[in-house]
């Protein structure tokens, strides 16, 4: 039983290849992760860094506290199971699964403990005595599970451990792991190319493609909030309908406009306020996705529906349970093609279509799916990123949400109509109101919709929130102020990136002037600081050899960790910035603008000291986060 976890791991095969790009994930105890994703995203890579079959080639691996990189598989507390189970032929079911133990010079009595209890779990007790050859696909499977499990290890590592057994006893087998797991209260991670696999068995996937994660989430949160077009289109069977089109606001309405027919379906503005407003132009192009259950041809449904399009129908494919309806919404199309227009629409029972029929489909765009044409990415996510809100300025005030809020003074800004781009997760306690109309739990913080005088607003907070009055502020250094596209005020920056580079030197150890022992410094903008322990471990688990002395890097400090101090950094105030509740001087640093957090009003030369317990430290040549 142990937890892991993975930060910034990369894998980086001597020919070039970037298998893996900056892999993150805390797994919990007793978790079943399932990594899925096409042939050659990178799965089995990372798979085989935490068994250890691969090296890693930066970032830091820790099963329960230890970190893991230099260990070697077999000191690792790991089992994997792989497709290819390779039993030995010649030794009896028993002596297959009991063989790793035997090598281990286990005693005889513990070992014919285990084998028979995992026996016992996997139901193959009455075939212990037998040869490989005598049991079927499924079977032999099972064996080459057993031999993992009565290794009682921490952690299960499974590669495809059903791609070689025949759809029926794959979906058994499917069942049997899912059991397995369960009883063994052991962490799982699984990988597989197969959708309903990971679906099926995951208490949380991670969908990867071309070496990096395109989402971490549970089967129902990827299904229902797909962050990207990739994700969308990968889970869920039939594959979820995509359009193109564009998104016009027109008063408090929004027109979605279907590219290559004359199909549009008009819904309220309140329906999709979570949307850049920049989409609302009518001219950027948006991937419009609906899943085929997310269509109906019930009349009532239809009848009782402000969002209808026609649809004309080619072809029906009878599944028993349910029947796929396929069509398209442009009249003139096939159906058959996937050519932009066509629509897959899951219907009921056995139904009876007329071909050519053209048909009325109610569309719920409660249940809509918008994704950037070029970049593919979410345009409608589970979490918006900003409130994009009208405001005014207007001597020393921003008037907006209905009410006047005092400019800082760091933020100068002439008089006149803007917008107001407000994250969600920067309001912060102050005397305006508002009402909490829903809380939602999203990953560890809570997203809250409020309201105030008459107007919407996203905010994310650490604590749930009941429904009902709550006060807020804005926190000013977070916000941007646009004119016709153009930022007028910027948010600060809340990373300051340095040059470095990692150095060893002999030091006397203390009470022994005689004995030496290395020390380790980070030299960052050409001075010398002490490297933390833990940090050095960090530097030398991602580099092998003297490589790390001879990297350049960049480590970066929020401006809560350069700290003003006797001894430091040279850098000269150019100003110092008042949001009010916290003051940060702009400094110049060899060339670069940094920001410091600071109580005082600075000015001329200061000296400032890394905190290098909070670094992040970044390899530049391969634009690798080492930590
Ligand atoms: P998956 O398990 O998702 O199918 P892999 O992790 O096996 O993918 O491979 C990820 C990428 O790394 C692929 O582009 C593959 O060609 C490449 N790759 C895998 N092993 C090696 C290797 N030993 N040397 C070079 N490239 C490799």
């Amino acid at each position: 039983m142990a937890n892991l976890s993975l930060k910034h791991i990369y894998k980086v095969y001597p020919n070039g290849t970037k298998a893996v790009n900056d892999f993150n994930m805390q797994i919990e105890d007793k978790e079943f992760i399932v990594f899925v994703g096409p042939s050659g995203c990178g799965k089995s890579t990372t798979l085989r860094m935490i068994a250890g079959l691969e090296e890693i080639s930066a970032g830091e691996l820790k099963i329960g506290d230890v970190v893991v990189n230099g260990l070697e598989p077999k000191d690792r507390d790991i089992a994997m199971v792989f497709q290819n189970y390779a039993l030995y032929p010649h030794m009896t079911i028993y002596d297959n699964i009991a063989f790793g133990l035997q090598m281990r010079k286990m005693p005889k009595e513990e070992i014919d403990k285990r084998v028979r209890e995992a026996a016992e779990v996997l139901g193959i007790t009455d075939y212990l005595k037998k040869k490989p050859k005598e049991m079927s696909g499924g079977q032999r499977q099972r064996v080459a599970l057993g031999r993992a499990i009565v290794r009682e290890p921490k952690v299960m590592l499974l590669d495809e451990p059903l791609s070689n057994l025949d759809a029926k006893l794959r979906t058994q087998m499917r069942s049997e792991i899912v059991k397995l797991h369960k009883k063994l209260q052991t962490t799982f991670i699984y990988v597989t190319h197969d959708q309903v696999e990971a679906m099926t068995m995951g208490t949380r996937i991670v969908v990867m493609k071309d070496g990096f994660i395109k989402q971490t989430d549970t089967p129902k949160n990827l299904y229902k909030y797909p962050a990207n077009k990739f994700v969308a289109g990968f889970i869920g069977t039939p594959q979820m309908n995509f359009f193109e089109g564009t998104l016009l606001k027109i008063q408090d309405k929004i027109r979605i406009d279907f590219a290559n027919t004359d199909a549009s379906l008009t819904v309220p503005y309140s329906a999709l306020t979570k949307i850049i407003p920049q989409y609302f132009d009518g001219k950027r192009k948006v991937t419009i996705g609906f899943r085929s259950e997310d269509i109906s041809l019930d009349p009532v449904k239809v009848k009782n529906c402000d969002t209808v399009l026609k649809v004309k129908i080619s072809h029906t494919e009878e599944l028993g349970t349910e029947t796929l309806v396929y069509g398209d919404i442009n009249m003139e199309g096939d159906g058959f093609a996937d050519n932009g227009t066509r629509v897959i629409i899951k219907s009921g029972g056995f139904k009876e279509y007329q071909f050519g029929q053209t048909i009325d489909a109610a569309f719920d765009v409660n249940a809509i799916h918008l994704f950037d044409s070029d970049t593919e990415e979410s345009i409608l996510p589970r979490v918006p990123e900003y409130n994009y809100l009208n405001c005014k300025v207007s001597g020393r005030k921003l008037l907006t949400l209905g009410g006047e809020f005092d400019l800082p003074a760091a933020i100068s800004c002439d008089d006149g109509d803007y917008q107001l781009l407000l994250p969600v997760g920067a309001l912060t306690d102050g005397e305006s109101s508002a009402t909490v109309m829903s809380c939602e739990k999203v990953s560890n913080k809570y997203l809250l919709l409020l309201k105030t005088k008459g107007q919407r607003l996203f905010a994310l907070s650490d604590n749930a929130q009941k429904e009902g009055q709550i006060n807020f502020g804005i926190d000013f250094k977070q916000i941007s102020i646009v004119k016709e596209g153009k930022e007028v005020v910027s948010p600060l920056p809340l990373e300051n990136s340095l040059d470095a580079t990692f150095v060893m030197e002999k030091v006397a150890e203390q009470g022994n002037s005689k004995r030496k022992k290395n020390a380790y410094s980070f030299v960052v903008e050409g001075k010398k600081f002490a490297c933390p322990e833990e940090v050095s471990a960090k530097m030398f688990a991602a580099f092998s050899g003297r490589k790390v002395f001879n990297t350049e890097f960049s480590c970066e400090f929020s401006p809560y960790d350069l700290l003003v101090e006797e001894e430091g950094m040279t850098a000269t105030v150019l100003d110092v910035l008042d949001f009010g509740r916290e003051k940060f001087a702009k400094c110049m640093l060899n060339g670069k603008v940094v920001y410091v957090c600071t109580d005082k009003m600075l000015c001329g030369e200061i000296k400032l000291l890394p905190n290098l317990n909070k670094v992040s430290v970044i390899e530049k040549e391969r634009q690798i986060r080492i930590i």
